[in-house]
């Protein structure tokens, strides 16, 4: 599944590099030469993943990893840091920064699109191919398909992503804000109230079989997917 993957490196040629890879792979790559363009990018749009240059000119890498880990909005956002030597990733690894992997330059298109696949698996579900199900409602991202006890649901792209969001974070309340950073990619322009006219409409297509039931509503808080 298509990623959208935060780049913060100040070498252009790396940094043009890694772009280009990460397109060629599908993804969507966005692009900051430093701390400050990268805290500005992350605040109009959370990005799936942030591969992450250790020196950096201005607030290092690491600074910014931390900053991303203590803020409740970003804190999930999985982390690869690069750097230019192994002893520079032995030192790092050491400051727990609490990056999810470490790659060392040089690397190869292949191994960085390895390590990407495989920290979205572990941190971020939604970003993977897995089939999901739970409690008679099966999802199948690969397929782009729903079915509801083997029977298929007929919904629309945006009820996909939602519902994928959700049962790959079930029994979690999220809030129509989080909904919109996740599912959307845009907190901002987007109105909170649009979540609301997609869990309507998610909820009629369940319907029929009842699994409407799994798309609750917590009061004053969000939405959850339950099958309790
Ligand atoms: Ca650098």
């Amino acid at each position: 599944m298509p990623a959208t993957v935060l780049v913060v490196e100040d070498e252009p040629a790396i940094q043009e590099l890694i772009a280009y890879n990460l397109r060629q792979a599908g993804h969507h790559p966005l692009r900051a030469d430093n701390a400050e363009q990268a805290q500005a990018l992350v605040r109009d749009m959370l990005p799936d993943l942030v591969l992450l240059d250790w020196m950096l000119p201005g607030a290092s890498g690491v600074d910014f990893a931390r900053r991303l880990r203590a803020e409740e909005r970003t804190r999930d956002i999985p982390i690869i840091m690069l750097t230019a030597r192994s002893e520079e990733r032995d030192k790092v690894t050491g400051l727990e920064t609490g990056a999810d992997d470490y790659i060392t330059k040089p690397f190869s298109p292949r191994e960085l699109l390895a390590r990407i696949k495989a920290v979205l698996r572990r941190r971020a579900p939604q970003m993977t191919e897995d089939a999901v199900e739970l409690a008679g409602l099966a999802i199948d991202p690969a397929a782009h398909r729903v079915t509801a006890h083997g029977a298929p649901v007929g919904v629309g792209p945006t009820e996909f992503r939602l519902l994928h969001f959700l049962m790959t974070h079930p029994e979690r309340v999220h809030s129509r804000a989080q909904l919109l950073d996740r599912v959307w990619g845009d907190h901002v322009f987007v109105e909170e109230r649009t979540v609301d006219v997609h869990i309507r409409r998610l909820r009629k297509a369940l319907e029929p079989w009842g699994l409407d039931r799994l798309v609750q509503t917590v009061r004053g808080a969000g939405y959850r997917l339950s099958a309790a």
